[in-house]
């Protein structure tokens, strides 16, 4: 049988598009800005990405209104981000990673591209 845009979401058994929250954030130009930026992405299951609309803050953590079942329990009152999210093409055909053009998943991660983008990175004031 093949998945339409009706059942596909029953076929997501990770519920992808409920796992996290994202926020835009300012693009980051100071050392300053990144120092911030480090201190966030120190903390567990917070991750930044950059893609063709800026910068975004990630928060990996699941919707507490998801049902074991992959169900919503509150469908007929969900935010409108979540009315307005289309399956027709979504994250269960492919990753939102593939549109990152930068994506930091640690500390290390983001430290190490700080280095490269500030020659006087480790340089004390
Ligand atoms: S909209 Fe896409 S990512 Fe979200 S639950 Fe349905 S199939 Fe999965
Ligand atoms: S409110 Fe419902 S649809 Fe929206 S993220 Fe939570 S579980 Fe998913």
């Amino acid at each position: 049988m093949s998945i339409t845009a009706e059942t596909k979401c029953s076929y997501c058994f990770k519920t992808i598009c409920c796992q996290y929250i994202t926020q835009q954030i300012d693009s980051p130009k100071k050392k300053a800005d990144f120092q911030v930026m480090l201190w966030q992405i120190a903390h567990a299951n917070v991750e930044f990405y950059k893609d063709e609309d800026g910068w975004f803050l990630m928060f990996i953590t699941p919707c507490e209104q998801l049902e074991a079942t992959g169900g919503c329990a509150i469908y007929n009152q969900r935010p409108d981000i979540c009315r307005e999210y289309d399956n027709d093409y979504c994250e269960y055909d492919a990753s939102a990673e593939e549109n990152f053009e930068l994506y930091f998943k640690t500390y290390d991660e983001l430290l190490s591209y700080c280095r490269k983008r500030f020659k006087k990175w480790d340089k004390k004031k």
